[in-house]
């Protein structure tokens, strides 16, 4: 019986919710209140433990950025250049859940081509955050992360190349984790800026991304980039954060670091400790280079990825001249000014006099940074720091500012160039009731540690659902 009134309580929430939030580019409640059901009949006619072990996401509702495609579904990217393009194949990741038993709600609106902070780049409009529908739900996976915070899907697949699960989810007050780079196929996501893009997990808990992480983990002969398994094995990781070593990464004199933010993770260390980790600070050399290192290798190989929307194979196309022309109209109609930004920046950084000066200097950077990362990490078991700068900021407040709008990544950013697996969880709010998050980095491969911290602080601050409805009052009551 759970698993039907679970269901119908998502769509109470979709219901109540998606028209103020919008976080859905195409829903399908119908199909998927069938496929409940069906999950239903299994876990009457055979058991909870044998459907579980059939199933292992069991009742799951699922919501999936539209970045990532699915046979036979519309994969928009938020882009008026593929409005009506619908794969004919679906992504490994999705396919993976679905087969462990997750039940498909729709697809997520986005920032178009995920080149954003905000979801409002989005052709079909911006998504709001449910905290205050005001305010912009972080990006680009903002769809995916107000659909789960607001209650419509229980967890939700987002992808991120520079911080688009995790900042979302710090703004909308969910769980947000990248796993360490090549560990979920990349097969059918629509690329931005490949040597950064990962599936990511949106969830109201550590053990809903646990489980969701294990069974789309692994080898796939469609991407070259999987090597090896996480370390990751729900449910029998260690529990508690006793003896773990974590570096405070130094919150000093960065711009626009906001009071509450700062304080907010400082107390998560101090609980931390309480609770017997050993915390001591720690700087990362050259960090402060990441977003400037971050923007010249994915606009680059965004101008690259991006090349093939001219009308000819995708999309819509303007009709003009010869081909040249007619590619030319074509891009200029259906892209968005952000994405023809990068698309334009990512083209002279390629350039063959300014290659070596930004390109090259860029990826020494990036090895140097990653080398730093290691170095530390022999020393820590994870690094705490916070995930966003502030939190959610009102709409349209940076749009037509592109700057201060990167500076938003500058804290999530690192861990995509040293491709180290990272989550943020929720740890309070500020004093306008809006969620604050703080962002834990683990070695390569690491993610139980990730869970553990995870878990342990789901004990520590009483929180064993995180989201709206669960949140408000409660963190009141941790001050
Ligand atoms: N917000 C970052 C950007 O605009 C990250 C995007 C992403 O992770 N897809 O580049």
């Amino acid at each position: 019986m759970w698993l039907r009134e679970e269901f119908e309580r998502n769509v109470a929430c979709l219901q109540e919710w998606e028209e103020k939030v919008h976080s859905f580019v195409f829903l399908r409640t119908n199909e998927a209140r069938k496929e409940a059901m069906r999950e239903e009949e299994l876990l009457a006619e055979v058991g909870e433990e044998e459907a579980r072990r059939r199933c292992p996401l069991l009742g799951m509702t699922l919501a999936v950025k539209d970045n990532l495609c699915i046979k036979g579904m519309p994969a928009t990217c938020g882009s008026a250049a593929l409005k009506d393009y619908v794969p004919p194949y679906t992504a490994t990741a999705v396919e993976r859940a679905l087969f462990a038993g997750a039940i498909l709600m729709g697809k997520t609106n986005m920032d178009e081509f995920a080149m954003g902070s905000s979801t409002e780049t989005s052709h079909w409009g911006a998504t709001r955050n449910p905290w205050d529908c005001g305010r912009v739900p972080g990006g680009s996976s903002g769809g995916s992360a107000a659909a789960v915070a607001a209650g419509m899907a229980r967890a939700a697949l987002g992808t991120d190349s520079g911080g688009s699960v995790r900042q979302p989810a710090a703004l909308c007050g969910v769980l947000g984790l990248k796993p360490t780079y090549g560990t979920i196929s990349r097969y059918g996501l629509i690329a931005y800026a490949s040597s950064f893009d990962e599936v990511g997990i949106l969830a109201r808990n550590a053990k809903d991304a646990a489980a969701l992480l294990s069974v789309m983990q692994g080898y796939d002969g469609k991407d070259d980039t999987l090597r090896r398994k996480t370390q990751d094995a729900p449910p029998s990781f260690e529990k508690g954060v006793k003896g773990l070593r974590i570096g405070l990464l130094k919150m000093g004199q960065e711009e626009g670091l906001n009071e509450e933010v700062r304080e907010s993770v400082q107390a998560a260390a101090r609980r931390f400790k309480g609770a017997g980790a050993q915390v001591e600070t720690v700087t990362i050399p050259l960090i402060e280079h990441a977003l400037a290192v971050y923007h010249v290798l994915s606009f680059a190989q965004a101008s690259s990825n991006l090349a093939r929307y001219h009308g000819v194979l995708f999309g819509e196309r303007v009709a003009r001249g010869d081909w040249e022309e007619m590619y030319e109209a074509t891009r200029a109609q259906y892209l968005g000014t952000e994405v023809k930004r990068r698309i334009l920046l990512g083209t002279f950084v390629l350039s063959s006099e300014n290659f070596s000066v930004f390109y090259r200097r860029a990826q020494s950077v990036c090895d140097a940074l990653r080398k730093n990362f290691a170095h530390a990490l022999e020393r820590f078991d994870l690094l705490l720091g916070p995930t966003s700068a502030t939190t959610a900021w009102k709409l349209g407040e940076r749009l037509l500012n592109p700057r201060q709008m990167y500076l938003s990544d500058s804290y999530t950013i690192p861990a995509n160039l040293a491709g180290l697996p990272a989550v943020s969880i929720p740890c309070g709010t500020d004093a306008k009731g809006l969620p604050i998050g703080m962002q834990l980095i683990a070695p390569a491969y690491r993610e139980d540690l990730l869970f553990r911290a995870a878990l342990a602080w789901e004990e520590l601050s009483g929180q064993a659902q995180y989201g709206l409805r669960q949140g408000k009052e409660r963190w009141k009551n941790m001050k």
